[in-house]
This record gives structure tokens, C-alpha cells and sequence, in this order.
């Protein structure tokens, strides 16, 4: 890392370890920007996230907000829990019970009066849901492939659970898309996967533009 930052402005880092962009800054003088450590944090995506919830719905403040997927390993949903939490939202986690939200970032949410709910049925809370969060079950972070076999197809979101979901609300997902959403939803106006890249092409290009102090 010392070696890199004599060549460049900003370091753009992900890394398979929990915690390394932390780690990093600590012997940089360069900025660093977390692109994803590990199955920790994911905190340009929450920024493009929230951007993308506000373009599609035109508020941020109040909104109920359903996770589903893979909460362990998913660091996307680990940063946009944390950010949403400054915007009164509530929280829906929706997983495999061996996927479950981590208990210690649940604690550190409830401590700061977020409302959370856990789960293992969409159909309870899709009703309620302003923002359907999906993910996909990260095979890369099983240490037993049997594991992932027995959760991999847990969730499906087709045309059918769109028709029971809210005429107003937002699909969206960090992708890649793995099957957990089937192609078919990608021509509801409410799925907004695709634009949600586009928001993050915009989002960090503020972003670097900050960090280079051209903002
Ligand atoms: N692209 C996201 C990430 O880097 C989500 C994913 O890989 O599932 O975490």
C-alpha cells in the first residue's frame, strides 16, 4: 500500500479481509476508498443505494425497507442497514436462518432505536415494503458448498411476488444477479437494479470528485 499511494491520487481497495481498508488507511496518507473488504462493508454501494432510493421514490426519511437474501456474508446490506439507520428507516431482514443479519450489527442498530424485524417469509412484510433490498447468496464465502446447495434458490422474486408487492416501491439489488431475481421482473417499472448502476457511475464520480477536493 505504501508502495501504490507514491503513484496515485486515491487508492480505490477491495480486499477479501474484513476490516483491510481500515487497516490500509491507518499507513497511508493517501485517501482510500473501501470498495468492498471482505464480507465487512460496502460503503460506496450504500451511498449509490440511498441516491437510488431517493431518485425513485423522492424521500428517504421513514421508509420500511425489507433485506432479503444472504445477510451474513452480504456486505452491501451490512453499510446501507448502518446509513439507512439516520433516516428513521425501519428494517425488515428476510434470510435462511444460516444467513442471518449478524447479531452484533442488529445490537448496534437497536441501540440507536432502529425498528428491526427478522424473518424467514417474504410474504409477512412485502406488503409494507417501500424498498425490496435482494442479494444474492455469496458462494464465494462458504467454507462447505453443501451449505450454499441448501440455500442458494431460498428466494426467488418472479412477476407473481411483484403482483402482491406495493403499486409504489422500489426492487432493487447490488447485482451481480445470480436467479434470486427471475429476468421476467426486469420489465416492472418498479425493478430498479439498472438504474441503480447508473445512480453509482454518478455517486462516485462525486465521490472521487470530494476526495480530490474538486467538489
Ligand atoms: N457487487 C456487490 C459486492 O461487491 C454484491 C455482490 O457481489 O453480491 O458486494
Amino acid at each position: 500500500m505504501r508502495t501504490l499511494e507514491a503513484y496515485v491520487d486515491v487508492i480505490i481497495l477491495r480486499h477479501p479481509e474484513t476490516g483491510a481498508a481500515a487497516t490500509a488507511a491507518r499507513y497511508c496518507q493517501k485517501p482510500i476508498i473501501n470498495a468492498g473488504d471482505g464480507t465487512g462493508e460496502h460503503p460506496t454501494q450504500a451511498l449509490l443505494d440511498l441516491f437510488t432510493i431517493r431518485e425513485e421514490l423522492g424521500r428517504l426519511e421513514g421508509l420500511t425497507v425489507t433485506m432479503l437474501g444472504d445477510l451474513k456474508y452480504g456486505r452491501t446490506v451490512h453499510s446501507l442497514a448502518r446509513l439507512l439507520a439516520l433516516y428513521g428507516a425501519k428494517l425488515n431482514y428476510v434470510s435462511p436462518e444460516i444467513l442471518r443479519m449478524p447479531a452484533s450489527l442488529i445490537e448496534e442498530l437497536k441501540a440507536r432505536g432502529v425498528p428491526q424485524q427478522e424473518g424467514s417469509d417474504l410474504e409477512a412484510v412485502l406488503g409494507q415494503t417501500n424498498v425490496l433490498y435482494v442479494t444474492r447468496v455469496q458462494k464465494e464465502r462458504f467454507e462447505n458448498l453443501d451449505d450454499y446447495e441448501k440455500v442458494r434458490g431460498a428466494y426467488t422474486i418472479t412477476t407473481e411476488t411483484m403482483s402482491r408487492a406495493p403499486e409504489h416501491m422500489v426492487l432493487m439489488h447490488p447485482l451481480p444477479r445470480v436467479g434470486e431475481i427471475d429476468i421476467q421482473v426486469d420489465h416492472d417499472p418498479r425493478a430498479a437494479y439498472f438504474r441503480q448502476v447508473e445512480y453509482g457511475l454518478y455517486v462516485r464520480m462525486a465521490l472521487l470528485a470530494m476526495v480530490l477536493g474538486k467538489a
